[in-house]
C-alpha cells in the first residue's frame, strides 16, 4: 500500500509539520505488474503475501477486481502489509520509506507451495521486493519445468548472487542496469555496453528501458533501440511496471520479442502520459490503438 502525503516543504529531522492531503493507493511493484499483465490481455496468478491489518483486505479486493487470482497470497496475521510511506513536496521532491512487512514472509517454502501454478504458466515474472533467496527459487522452479523467466531487477540490488540473473528476460531501468554492471548507463551506446556485459553475466535477453528515450533491447546477439512512443509525460511512476506487464503478456501471445517490447514501449507511453500508479495502466485495446499494433 502507498501512502502519499503532500505537503509545502519536507520535515527535516525532529521537526512536526502540517501537510496539505494524504492518499492511499494499492501499490507494490508485483502487484501493479500482476495488474499490468492482466489489463494487457493476461490470465495472472500472484504469489506474494499480505499483513492482518486492514490495508490487506483492500489489497487482496484490488487484484481481485483486475482478475488477477489470489489463491497464492498468503495472509500472515502476525504481520502488516507491504507498506510505502511517501511525503512528496510542492516542487515534487519526495522522501519514500518502504516497510517490506509480510513481503518479507515470501519464503522460498512459500514458492516451492506454488510449484503447480508456476509449471502450468507460460511465464514468471519476478521482482526483489521479496527476500532474494524466493525469488531465486522461483527462477530454479521456472526453469526446472523449461517456463521463461522475466525478472525486473527493481529496487536496483547492491549485492547479489549471479544466479539472479540467468533469466530469459530482464528488463532494468538504467540505474537498475548501472547497479547490476558498474558501467554509466545515460547514453545509447553505454545502455548497449551495459546490456551485452548483462547478457554475458547470464541473461537471455535484455531490455534497458530509458524513459522517453525508449527502450535498448539486445536479443539474438543484436542491439536495437526501439523509440519512445512520444507522450505529454505527467507521472511516470508505473511506466516500468506497465511496460513489464504488457511484455510478458506479448512476448506469450507473439512470440517475437521485438513486436513484445514496441507493444510495451506504448504501454509504458500511456502510464507516463497519465496520472497515479496503478490507476494509468492502459487495457490491451488502448495500446494497440495507441500504437498502431495488430492484434
Ligand atoms: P522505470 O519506471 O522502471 O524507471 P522507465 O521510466 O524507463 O522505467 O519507463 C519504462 C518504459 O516506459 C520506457 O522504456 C518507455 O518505453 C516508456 N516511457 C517511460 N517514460 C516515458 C515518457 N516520458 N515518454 C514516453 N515513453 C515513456
Amino acid at each position: 500500500m502507498d501512502v502519499v502525503v503532500h505537503c509545502q516543504e519536507l520535515p527535516l529531522a525532529g521537526q512536526t509539520i502540517l501537510a496539505h492531503s494524504s492518499s492511499e493507493f494499492c501499490g507494490g511493484k508485483g502487484a501493479n505488474q500482476a495488474v499490468a499483465a492482466s489489463l494487457a490481455g493476461g490470465e495472472v496468478l500472484m504469489i506474494g503475501a499480505v499483513g492482518g491489518d486492514a490495508f490487506a483486505d483492500r489489497l487482496i479486493d484490488n487484484l481481485n477486481t483486475h482478475s488477477v487470482v489470489c489463491e497464492s497470497v498468503s495472509r500472515c496475521v502476525d504481520q502488516a502489509s507491504g507498506l510505502a510511506v511517501i511525503a512528496v513536496d510542492s516542487r515534487g521532491q519526495n522522501l519514500i520509506m518502504v516497510v517490506a512487512g509480510a513481503n518479507s514472509s515470501v519464503t522460498p517454502e512459500r514458492v516451492r507451495a506454488a510449484e503447480s501454478i508456476i509449471r502450468e504458466s507460460d511465464c514468471l515474472m519476478v521482482q526483489l521486493e521479496i527476500p532474494i533467496e524466493s525469488v531465486l527459487e522461483g527462477i530454479r522452479v521456472a526453469r526446472s519445468h523449461g517456463v521463461r523467466v522475466i525478472l525486473d531487477p527493481a529496487p536496483a540490488p547492491t549485492v547479489f548472487p549471479t544466479a539472479l540473473l540467468e533469466v530469459d528476460f530482464i528488463c532494468p531501468n538504467e540505474t537498475e542496469a548501472t547497479a547490476l554492471t558498474g558501467l554509466p548507463v545515460t547514453t545509447v551506446e553505454q545502455a548497449k555496453a551495459a546490456a551485452i556485459r548483462l547478457a554475458e553475466m547470464g541473461a537471455k535477453n535484455v531490455a534497458i528501458t530509458m524513459g522517453e528515450k525508449g527502450t535498448l533491447l539486445h536479443h539474438e546477439g543484436q542491439s536495437t533501440m526501439v523509440p519512445a512512443v512520444q507522450v505529454n509525460a505527467i507521472e511516470t511512476t508505473a511506466a516500468g511496471d506497465a511496460f513489464a506487464g504488457a511484455l510478458a503478456v506479448r512476448w506469450a501471445q507473439t512470440g517475437d520479442l521485438l513486436d513484445a517490447v514496441v507493444f510495451a514501449n506504448t504501454a509504458g507511453a500511456i502510464a507516463a502520459s497519465r496520472n497515479g500508479a496503478q490507476d494509468s495502466i492502459a487495457t490491451y485495446e488502448e495500446i494497440l490503438q495507441a500504437g498502431n499494433q495488430e492484434t
